[in-house]
């Protein structure tokens, strides 16, 4: 068993009814909602709620029925031209951290590349120049709560709103960018959870290779995790929660490497 897991994707009717996907063979680290399994899995968009909401103001979105985790499937929910054939995301969970994050920003700086940094409300605080670091570097930045609550899937609708209201309002106030995606600790999700991330106007995006690298596993175990990245996925990576210093190393190689074999880094949530 593999700690990459790998989404195959069936063409097919996408639009408005979203995508048919095929093949997670583990699920996110923590989720405790079920693999998607099923040879039909449902679409991203769920069915629309009866009776029909009234107006909401913008942002709000319409929620989605399952969390994005390939550039495909964000494509489908988010306008935009298509991505690169080339392309891969890289995603950076868990700061901003005053020592991990700058490590991290000088390397993609080196290799010209792009990310999308998924921040912690209260990790802010403190380090709002790190966070303003971020985005002046040229990065994305994403709402990953206020808190990082590991059972985020069993709280109540109004708990789970007030983790993405305040780190949203957190990340504006300081950066100046209001995020457009969510990432849920752990990849976890639940109806309370799609449903704030739509009424904050944000899609909810996890993953699809995953180093593990918050286990710290060594060096060379990220690195061979990261280096089966393909076309198309979503990289996991943390600056923040612990020692980071396996990470940073894997990314020394692992950046230059998946460049040499001429995949494009590309960062989401650049629409906005
Ligand atoms: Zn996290």
């Amino acid at each position: 068993m593999t700690h990459v897991t790998r989404r195959r994707l069936f063409g097919a009717g996408l639009a408005a009814a979203g995508a048919a996907l095929l093949g997670r063979d583990t699920p996110p680290r923590d989720s405790p909602n079920a693999p998607v399994t099923s040879p039909t899995p449902p679409p991203l968009l769920a069915p629309p709620p009866h009776p029909a909401p009234s107006p909401s103001p913008s942002p709000s979105l319409a929620p989605l029925s399952r969390p994005v985790f390939t550039l495909r499937e964000y494509r489908q929910v988010v306008p935009g031209p298509d991505f690169p054939p080339d392309a891969v995301a890289l995603t950076i969970d868990d700061g901003p951290h005053p020592a991990w994050t700058p490590q991290v920003l000088r390397l993609l700086e080196r290799y010209g590349v792009p990310a999308m940094f998924c921040l912690i409300g209260n990790q802010i605080l403190g380090h709002e120049g790190v966070a303003r670091s971020i985005v002046a570097a040229g990065h994305q930045v994403a709402n990953h709560t206020w808190s990082h609550p590991a059972g985020i899937a069993t709280l109540p609708p109004d708990l789970v709103q007030q983790e993405l209201d305040r780190a949203q309002e957190k990340i504006h106030d300081v950066t100046g960018h209001t995020p457009t995606i969510f990432r849920s600790p752990g990849g976890a999700v639940s109806p309370a959870v799609f449903a704030a991330a739509a009424k904050t106007g944000m899609i909810p995006v996890n993953w699809d290779t995953d180093p593990r690298d918050w286990t710290r596993p060594g060096t060379g175990a990220i690195t061979d995790r990261l280096l089966k990245a393909r076309p198309g996925d979503i990289l996991l990576c943390h600056d923040g929660g612990g020692d980071r210093s396996q990470t940073c190393a894997a990314l020394r190689t692992v950046i230059p490497a998946l460049q040499a074999r001429g995949l494009r880094f590309i960062a989401l949530g650049a629409e906005a």
